[in-house]
């Protein structure tokens, strides 16, 4: 075999691939479309698809014939195609493993294709040339794919950051524009004249106990904003009387429980544990609050447990219920924002939710330097474990939780 034998080899696998780029865009994209259910392929984005990987194919024939004067990576416009794909498959809300596996389809698809042409070329193919082509052809897909790849998880990751920084400020903006009509209605309340009538009585406490209620929330948001604003600076360690923090709030959580018959068991003499006191309250009030919206109807006694687990001799704090449980395959996902797993049991629990209360349960336990992690059984219960880092539990000074 000749070096003439061998470049006449690899020109000939690149022309037909660049003549053929058209042909197995196609095979490609029937290959995908193979894949999607009858729902999904009304929806599925041929055309624009379409637009960018006969570009890439003709760039990958550029690459096969002359790697050296054409390093891919070093080609701006098929590397801004290989970007804007990136960025298009983001916004038709495609995934990362389904990015891969598009790729994935693109690289078994030009294996085949040299195969058949190697095939064609019969005695006069050179096999060194042949095994060459498509391990240039491979590279040439693995430096799109990446470039591909990297686009989505940059605009992923901002997009992130911009929901973040919306859901901040819209925090912000509730308990700011709650308060004036609240302190009207504060004030309104005091001045109602305390009624004869039984049932004006009770509305009247009703309307009250409510409006109390409402200037918790606020006060809470407004706590949620400071907290998540000041997320990056120093922590404001202090001692933290658990078993102090966990009554109070189940008293804030009583009108909730007792409707639902769920009692509180508290443990005597939590240890005392140095964090920051905010976020302690603020994680254990959406643990506290879930264990009994999450409670179980079906059940003839109901409980969320507080107790420390001691089995490791870390610092963790166990908050336990036996309510309606957590389907394992939802377990990976109840921390992400917006995931509600229940929603459609809603009327039947009387239960509410923006699907946010884990997050920020995770958010103010990464900020103490912890963690939160959950177990769960359908039908019998959860148990949200807390773990502080070493050395968390006791305090030196006076117990206090404000
Ligand atoms: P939500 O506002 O919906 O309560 P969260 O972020 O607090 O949102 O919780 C996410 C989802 O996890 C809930 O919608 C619910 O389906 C499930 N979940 C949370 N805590 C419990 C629990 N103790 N028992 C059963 N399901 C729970």
């Amino acid at each position: 075999m000749t070096r003439r034998h061998f470049d006449a080899t690899i020109t000939h696998f690149a022309t037909r691939l660049a003549t053929e780029h058209t042909t197995l865009s196609r095979v490609w994209l029937e290959r995908l479309d193979a894949l999607l259910d009858v729902d999904r392929r009304d929806v599925f984005p041929t055309h624009q698809l379409l637009d960018h990987i006969p570009d890439l194919l003709l760039e990958i024939a550029a690459y096969v014939r002359a790697p050296a004067d054409q390093e891919i990576a070093a080609n701006t416009a098929v590397m801004a195609k290989a970007t804007e794909l990136g960025l298009l498959r983001f916004d038709q809300r495609a995934s990362v493993h389904q990015l891969l596996r598009e790729y994935q389809f693109l690289g078994e698809i030009l294996e085949a294709f040299f195969a058949r042409e190697a095939a064609a070329l019969g005695e006069q193919a050179d096999a060194t040339a042949a095994v060459l082509a498509v391990a240039r052809a491979q590279q040439a897909v693995r430096e799109l794919q990446r470039r591909t790849v990297d686009a989505f998880i940059a605009r992923y990751t901002e997009t992130i950051e911009r929901q973040h920084g919306q859901l901040r400020s819209f925090g912000r903006l509730v308990s700011h524009e709650i308060r004036q009509p609240l302190g009207v209605l504060q004030v309104l309340t005091r001045l109602l004249q305390p009624a004869e009538d039984p049932e004006r009585r009770r509305l009247v406490d009703t309307l009250e106990r409510n409006v109390v209620r409402l200037g918790d929330v606020a006060g809470k948001l407004e706590r949620l904003a400071r907290l998540t604003r000041r997320s990056d600076s120093a922590p404001n360690d202090q001692a933290v009387d658990l078993t102090a923090i966990s009554r109070d709030i189940a008293v804030q959580l009583a009108d909730m429980a007792d409707v639902r018959g769920v009692t509180f068991d508290i443990a005597d003499g939590l240890p005392l544990l140095t964090a920051d006191a905010g976020r302690v309250e603020l994680a254990l009030m959406n643990l506290f609050a879930n264990a009994v919206k999450y409670s179980d109807p079906a059940k003839e006694r109901r409980y969320v447990r507080v107790a420390v687990d001691t089995a490791a001799g870390a610092c963790r704090l166990r908050i336990e219920d036996n309510g309606i449980g957590i389907p394992a395959a939802k377990l990976s996902v109840i921390f992400e924002q917006f995931v509600r797993v229940h929603s459609h049991l809603d009327d039947e629990l009387g239960s509410q939710g923006l699907g946010l209360g884990l997050s920020i349960v995770r958010e103010c336990m990464e900020a103490m330097g912890g963690t939160v992690e959950v177990e769960s059984a359908e039908g019998q219960g959860t148990v949200f474990v807390l773990t502080w880092p070493p050395g968390s539990w006791g305090a030196a000074e006076t117990p206090s939780r404000t």
